[in-house]
């Protein structure tokens, strides 16, 4: 601990949504606390999602659910109206006007009075992370350490994990994007060849309107097992939405009820009725049953939960009827690298026995996040895992923690002063990667830092 007199340092490592909110929670309370937010990308306070200034990218969530404030709900809304911007609450917003929503409340805060000396920044990695006696030392990329009191992991989505067809010759070659959140769209090779986006989720959307802007007229070819595209969304919500399902509830009977609610009220509304429950639900289900959903409902629940902005779907639907998108229902067999520097492709559709081939210039990873940490190339999250200080939750989506978000270490037990925050806490929570619900969790990990502390 740090000696009686200091007040407390919780460090707070990664400045996307979930961290700059944990830490706006923890200073807006005016108590003697010291927060150190540490971000290895920069600008800072951006994250994956809204680092990003091309048009093209829109929220897919209504702005008028878009608040960082559980308690002013209205807050986004009122942010954009401010500047002239013409967006209402049904309407979306961009994602680089949301990045611009996020900086200007953590900068209004590090410059504020109240924040003086007790908000540090840090432009840098942390690399590991090693219990000391009473508290937790850092070590950054720079070989700087800083000590705390608390740790919060606000760490967002893992990288990618290179699907077992990509050969890593094809790895290492640059006909390869392995993580399409770290790459710039502006250097994807010359010519006129396709590129292949393997996936067709939102990460594949985003890659694809930009490589149309940047590349236009090159043919993009998404793959994935199902080819199933994200869902729109349509129309403005009913005001008020129906009541959710009642939890507990078992898998099925939530399958009954969605049923049912989108005979009554489409399926749209249907789905959206379920979120305020889906968290209380998962925790009801027992492993079995929450496996037995992923296994079967996983990416039908993700293209209908996770929609796409009326404007981006219409752009996407026209690069379809254009033919500058394919989307391919199938399997990834064969990568390899040809003489040309070209990659063959080698895949097999959907249900079919015959293999088809494909020669691309590039292969952009648009999978997603790879969410077992056990596994993960991410080097804090390794050295964590290496060092058994975490350990992945039975379902291997994310972080083992306990309800208060504490982390549990390889062997299962607590650690009172290591929380985790946003949606590496899938496997607790499983409705976890959208504003709506991290603004949520991350007033409550502040308030359970807090209280930690307090008892030290
Ligand atoms: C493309 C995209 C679009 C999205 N659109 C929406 C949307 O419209 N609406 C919505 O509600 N949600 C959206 N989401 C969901 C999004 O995940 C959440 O809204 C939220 O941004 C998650 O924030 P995060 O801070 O948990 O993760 P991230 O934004 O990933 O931030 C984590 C940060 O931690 C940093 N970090 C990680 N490890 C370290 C380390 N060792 N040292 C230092 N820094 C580190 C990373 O650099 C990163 O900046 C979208 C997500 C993506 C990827």
């Amino acid at each position: 601990m740090a000696s009686s007199k200091a007040p407390p340092v919780v460090a707070v490592i990664g400045a996307g949504f979930s961290g700059v909110m944990t830490a706006l929670h923890l200073l807006r309370q005016g108590r003697p606390i010291k927060v150190v937010l540490i971000e290895r990308r920069s600008p800072i306070g951006l994250g994956a999602a809204y680092a990003t200034d091309d048009p093209a990218h829109r929220l897919n969530v209504r702005a008028g659910n878009m608040s960082a404030w559980p308690d002013r709900p209205d807050d986004f809304v009122a942010w954009l109206k401010d500047r002239g911007l013409d967006i209402g609450p049904g309407g979306f917003a961009t994602r680089g006007d949301y990045g611009r929503y996020l900086q200007g409340m953590l900068s209004g805060l590090a410059e504020s009075p109240e924040a003086a000396g007790r908000l540090v920044i840090i432009p840098d990695e942390i690399t590991a992370i090693a219990p000391t006696e009473g508290g937790w030392a850092l070590t950054c990329g720079m070989g700087r350490a800083i000590g705390a009191d608390a740790v919060v992991l606000a760490l967002g989505n893992p990288p990618p994990r290179a699907p077992e067809t990509v050969t890593p010759e094809l790895e290492a070659s640059g006909a390869y994007v392995a993580d399409p959140w770290r790459w710039s769209l502006e250097t994807a090779p010359d010519g006129e060849g396709p590129i292949l986006l393997l996936g067709s989720g939102l990460t594949m959307v985003d890659a694809a309107l930009s490589l149309d802007r940047l590349a236009p007229g090159r043919p993009l070819i998404a793959l994935s097992r199902r080819g199933l595209i994200p869902r729109e969304h349509q129309g403005a919500p009913p005001s008020p939405p129906p009541a959710p399902p009642p939890a507990p509830l078992p898998p099925l009977a939530v399958l009954a009820w969605l049923r049912e609610a989108a005979d009554r009220h489409g399926w749209r509304t249907a789905i959206d009725a379920v979120r305020p429950a889906t968290q209380d639900l998962w925790r009801g289900w027992s492993l079995k049953q929450r496996a037995a959903f992923l296994r079967h409902a996983r990416a039908f629940w993700d293209v209908h939960r996770h929609r796409l902005s009326p404007e981006v779907a219409e752009r996407l639907a026209r690069m379809q009827a254009d033919g500058r998108l394919r989307v391919l229902a199938g399997k990834l067999d064969r990568t390899d690298r040809l003489e040309d520097g070209r990659v063959g492709v080698a895949w097999r559709p959907r249900g079919g026995t015959r293999t088809r081939r494909l020669e691309v210039d590039l292969v952009v990873n648009c999978t997603g996040p790879s969410s077992d940490v056990e596994r993960s190339t991410d080097p804090l999250v390794a050295a964590l895992a290496g060092r058994g200080l975490v350990r992945a939750d039975p379902l291997r989506l994310g972080l083992d923690i306990d309800a208060d978000h504490h982390v549990r270490d390889a062997r299962g037990r607590i650690q009172p002063t290591l929380f985790a925050v946003g949606p590496i806490t899938r496997g607790a929570l499983w409705e976890i990667n959208a504003v709506p619900d991290i603004r949520v969790q991350a007033a409550r990990v502040a308030a359970t830092v807090f209280e930690t502390l307090s008892e030290f």
